[in-house]
């Protein structure tokens, strides 16, 4: 039996727009997703020679096949053929869910890699990003992870230049949001501004974080806020506090604030920590 250890790092959305409603149902998006050391810890064992077993250390999280990690292992061993001799999976979990930050998805990009590198790489790195993309939409992008502009259903994937190093705060409120809701909201309104994608891909090219910052925008941003009034509370404080730019990331509800620096973020994390205890430091990766 082997054990393999791989960092499943949480996402958030520097853009996001919707594009219009699909004839699939699907919605086309176009969205630069950025990496960030946020991250759940994954431990596999290989070659248990026992039924498969899936252990998490947080409440409500599914420990069976309808997670997203075991599914992908499944989809890895199907497709590959590979018999994984049975496998146990370990999830730490750090990255909130319901938070728009991918938690789920990174945990399964996080598998198919562990698998790929530990069976001497038998699919490419798009071969696997592909095969997570029938798993989930955000799969691809994390497992190619870093900065990317994600297009279609999230799938179609271009790898952008680095974002610049920065302090990135997330904060979780503790409300969810429920994302096939957000996405019927979205449809039944003409959307008042959207993100300008080439304006963000130029400040990423030039690496100017201050162009970087004025870009970020989120579609789904003042809908979620027009019903959360405490969104408007968190990001005065991050704005109190220096923050560059503040956006709820992909269907939220969590939201992230890029600080111009580490002193800056901790005192934002300060402020905030009694009534949010989900907070966090974390940089781009
Ligand atoms: P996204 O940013 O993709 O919208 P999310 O914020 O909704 O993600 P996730 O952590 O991906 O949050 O969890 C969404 C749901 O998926 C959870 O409520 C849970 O039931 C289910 N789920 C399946 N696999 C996992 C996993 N490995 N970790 C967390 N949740 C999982």
């Amino acid at each position: 039996m082997t054990t393999l250890f791989e960092p499943a790092f949480a996402k958030i959305n520097l853009t996001l727009d919707v594009l219009g409603k699909r004839d699939d149902g699907y919605h086309e998006l176009q969205t630069v997703m950025q990496t960030i050391s946020l991250r759940d810890d994954i431990e596999i064992d290989v070659g248990t020679g026992k039924p498969w077993v899936l252990k998490c250390d947080k409440e409500g999280v599914p420990c069976d096949e309808r997670n997203l990690a075991w599914k992908a292992a499944k989809v890895f061993s199907d497709v590959t053929g590979i018999d994984l001799g049975g496998i146990e999976i370990r999830i730490t979990k750090r990255i909130p869910s319901e938070a728009g930050l991918g938690g789920g998805s990174a945990d399964a990009a996080a598998v198919l890699r562990a698998l790929n590198g530990h069976f001497g790489a038998p699919l490419s790195i798009g071969a696997l990003a592909e095969l997570g993309g029938q798993i989930g939409s955000d799969i691809p992008f994390c497992v190619i992870g870093g900065t990317c502009m994600c297009e279609g259903r999230g799938e179609k994937l271009r790898v952008l230049p680095k974002m610049p190093e920065c302090v990135i705060v997330v904060c979780k409120p503790e409300f969810g949001v429920s994302t096939p809701e957000l996405y019927r909201k979205i449809d039944s309104v003409a959307i008042p501004k959207h993100p300008d994608n080439r304006a963000m891909e130029a400040a990423l090219l030039a690496g100017d974080l201050g162009k970087v910052a004025e870009n970020v925008y989120n579609v789904f941003d003042p809908i979620v806020t027009e019903e959360h009034l405490e969104m408007n509370y968190i990001k005065s404080i991050m704005n109190s506090y220096g923050a560059l730019t503040f956006q709820m990331t992909g269907s939220g509800s969590a939201i992230f604030a890029i600080m111009p620096d580490f002193e800056y973020a901790a005192v934002v994390c300060n402020m905030l920590r009694e009534n949010y205890p989900g907070i966090f430091i974390s940089m781009p990766v």
